[in-house]
């Protein structure tokens, strides 16, 4: 069986940097906000190319933490609308949820899967007062045209970057685009911790301050509270995992880029709609996605022929229980969307031989 992904393969590859960092942080006998996070936060900003980088506890977390800060810094207040795409994962409607702000489900491109201008500037009201672009997949969003418009309109952007680390457009990586970015580090994502763990990136000194508070209880200095703030903060021992992982990144996403030639090239099958990239910059391949009208059958075959596979997601968020006000909404592409997508195995362990094997399989469907 070709494993959709595989998780243990992907962390043996550092086994024995990623051990020498545990026993480090064990040996330091100091584990919540220490040098590992600092060091860390700052090989992050570096890489994403912004001023600062805040770790915190998930990528859910990273979110709700930037929406909360505009709020306490008066930027937003209860009731605003918050713009995001109605095909995203459901962590990035929860934050807008959680700060008891307004999600507006907006279409995605059929073809990108991405918000577009055009579908951001006609939902745009009074009451909108921020934009939350997802990079789904990994593919950045178009992210000049997207800060044009919140510059028209006078918009916060909060980039949802946790299926896009390193992806880049016009020489600018996610998370350097938007007024801030929250990146999600689950295991499974491109760059993963050994547990949960995300960060904020921002180039914005008083959003950072919050961030820095809110994440710790609210406190600026100890034993003082500025805010009524959360504990969510990234552990040593995620910190030093993470700080080992992201040397790898652009060498894992090159290879993920590879694995995307090999499908891209090699798919011929008309059943099967393959993702567009017009930029190999701009995508770093988290999932690699196809449409397939009969996704069930489709799936079937592909277990028969040892592939397996994953729906990136069964179900849109205005159909969940959780949003049941959501659901008489008419979303057409996002509701095809989640009935045809499929999601190929992708990963920094998956062979290109496997991936030409995967490619003749979904040719003889
Ligand atoms: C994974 C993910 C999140 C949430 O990240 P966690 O670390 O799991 O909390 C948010 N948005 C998107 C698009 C994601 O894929």
């Amino acid at each position: 069986m070709i494993k959709f992904l595989d998780l243990k393969a992907i962390n043996a590859a550092y086994e024995n940097e990623l051990k020498e960092a545990c026993a480090r942080v064990i040996d330091s006998g100091w584990y919540i906000m220490g040098n590992e996070l600092e060091q860390f936060e700052s090989k992050f900003a570096d890489y994403c190319g912004t001023k600062y980088a805040v770790g915190v506890a998930n990528g859910l977390d990273a979110l709700i933490l930037v929406l909360r800060a505009w709020k306490e810094l008066g930027k937003l207040s209860e009731g605003d609308e918050v713009i995001v795409p109605a095909n995203t994962y459901i962590a990035s409607i929860l934050a807008i949820t959680e700060n008891k702000l307004v999600p507006v489900l907006v279409e995605p491109d059929i073809e990108t899967y991405n918000l577009t201008k055009e579908g951001i500037e006609a939902a745009i009201t009074p009451r909108t007062k921020a934009v939350l672009p997802v990079h789904l997949y990994g593919l950045i969003s178009p992210m000049s045209e997207i800060m044009q418009i919140a510059k028209e309109y006078n918009l916060l952007v909060l980039e949802d970057c946790a299926q896009a680390h390193g992806a880049m457009t016009g020489g600018k990586k996610a998370g350097n685009w938007g007024d801030a970015a929250g990146f999600s580090f689950y295991p499974g994502k491109n760059l993963g911790a050994l547990g949960d763990a995300g960060a904020i990136t921002t180039n914005d000194d008083t959003l950072y301050q919050a961030l820095v508070a809110l994440r710790n209880y609210g406190s600026h200095k100890k034993y003082e509270n500025k805010y009524q703030g959360v504990n969510s903060r990234l552990d040593e021992i995620q910190a030093a995992m993470l700080s080992v992982k992201l040397n790898y990144l652009d060498s894992e996403t090159e290879h993920r880029r590879k694995l995307s030639s090999v499908y891209l090239e090699g798919i011929s099958n008309p059943k099967i709609t393959l993702p567009k990239c017009f930029n190999s910059d701009a995508h770093v391949w988290h999932l690699f996605v196809v449409r397939c009208k009969n996704r069930l059958d489709f799936s079937e075959y592909l277990v028969k022929q040892g592939v397996q596979t994953l729906v990136h997601y069964p179900t849109p968020p205005h159909k969940q229980e959780a949003y049941e006000s959501y659901t008489d909404l008419n979303l057409p592409i996002t509701e095809t969307i989640h009935r045809e997508v499929i999601s190929l195995p992708m990963g920094p362990t998956l062979s290109l031989e496997d991936a030409k094997k995967i490619v003749e399989i979904i040719n003889c469907y």
